[in-house]
């Protein structure tokens, strides 16, 4: 059993770099705050690759082990490449605990592309393996892709999990589920894993970004949430696989214990175990989140920052969830989509708008 001890600093050990705001794709679903429509999230001057390699160096050396590279799409950002191999390049100290003994190594970190696909080719796939790079693209539906990602290029990203398994890459199917594809939920799944990619991570919708305009299309009810993990939890142990929702769950509307082969989590990992630095080089908690916190120039200034606090210090529970036995597991769904929808970090998750909360 290896558990992982925090960071060097108080930053978190992973690190999700926003490297560009723009992309290739319009996903009815998409989270960005940018894509807001009359939202308040400017678009700022992203950062160049000389000034992303400095802060990547800098957050190795304050124990960040894990880099995961996004956007936007991250792959149409001028550099990228050069980017990632700059990181590949770096060295961090991971700690570990192991069967109870602390385990220090000096390693590179792990680097993680989190890609639509659409971009993707031979070269990038190669340039995957070279680097030791985990591949996450998007498939969020079948017949549904289209509709969805405003593309006609889900065979593509199928076959590309193909083609990054020939080359031994480890790979993730990045399936946001919403209202519109969650009666193809298994078919989907099914069709990731058979292509090739090596695991599964589901996320639920949450309004926020472009989204918010489509929430009333693209939520799901409450009662999907319990049905979604037994659907997964079914296909993955057919398939002897293993897969996890990435977008937390309310414990009241489903346990996550009960599933083996898929994984939920139920508590709020914003500021704990990951944070986020956008295009502009400003930190947010999560990248669902619209706060846009202190430049990573500056990260020092987050330690008394009253946001990035209240997700450290976990002050965002809703009224309702007072006094329930559940609470030292679950942080009652998403709290960014809760502030989002709700107005602030203790409002009710979106999926909870209408549920009578137990007592
Ligand atoms: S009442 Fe709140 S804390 Fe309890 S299980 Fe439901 S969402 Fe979680
Ligand atoms: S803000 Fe929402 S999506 Fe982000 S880590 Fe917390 S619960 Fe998960």
């Amino acid at each position: 059993m290896m558990r992982r001890r925090p960071a060097k600093s108080f930053l978190p050990t992973t690190a999700v770099l926003e490297m560009t705001y723009r992309c290739n794709h319009e996903c009815l679903f998409c989270s960005c705050p940018w894509e807001r429509v009359d939202g308040d999230f400017d678009i700022r001057e992203e950062l160049t690759p000389e000034r992303w390699k400095g802060i990547i160096t800098k957050l190795c050396d304050l124990g960040v082990s894990s880099i995961a590279f996004t956007g936007g799409e991250p792959l149409l950002k001028a550099g990228i490449l050069d980017i990632i191999t700059h990181t590949s390049g770096c060295l961090t100290e991971r700690v570990d605990t192991v069967d109870g003994e602390l385990i220090s190594e000096t390693v590179p970190p792990s680097l993680y592309l989190l890609s639509n696909g659409l971009l993707v080719d031979q070269d990038i796939l190669e340039f995957c393996e070279e680097h030791s790079v985990t591949l996450s693209m998007s498939l969020p539906g079948l017949s549904t892709y289209t509709e969805h990602t405003g593309r006609d290029t889900a065979d593509t990203v199928l076959r590309n999990f193909g083609l990054a398994k020939e080359l031994g890459i480890r790979t993730v199917a990045n399936i946001t589920v919403t209202r519109k594809n969650f009666f193809e939920l298994r078919r989907t799944i099914a069709a990731a894993l058979i292509a090739g990619a090596g695991q599964v991570l589901l996320n639920r919708f949450l309004p926020g970004g472009r989204g918010l305009g489509y929430a009333e299309d693209l939520s799901l009810e409450p009662e999907n949430i319990s049905e979604l993990l037994a659907t997964a939890e079914d296909v993955l142990s057919k398939a002897g696989k293993y897969g996890s929702l990435g977008t937390e769950i309310p414990v009241c509307l489903a346990d996550p214990t009960e599933y083996s082969s898929i994984s939920a989590g139920t508590q709020c990992s914003a500021a704990r175990q990951f944070f986020v630095v956008g295009p502009s080089g400003h930190v947010r908690v999560c990248n669902h989140s619209e706060v846009r916190l202190a430049h990573i120039d500056a990260y020092e200034d987050l330690k008394l920052d009253p946001y990035w606090n209240t997700f450290t210090q976990k002050r965002f529970m809703p009224e309702e969830c007072r006094g329930c036995g559940e609470r030292f597991r679950c942080d009652a769904g998403c709290r960014e989509a809760a502030h989002i929808t709700g107005g602030s970090v203790d409002s009710r998750d979106p999926l909870m708008r209408d549920c009578i909360y137990p007592s």
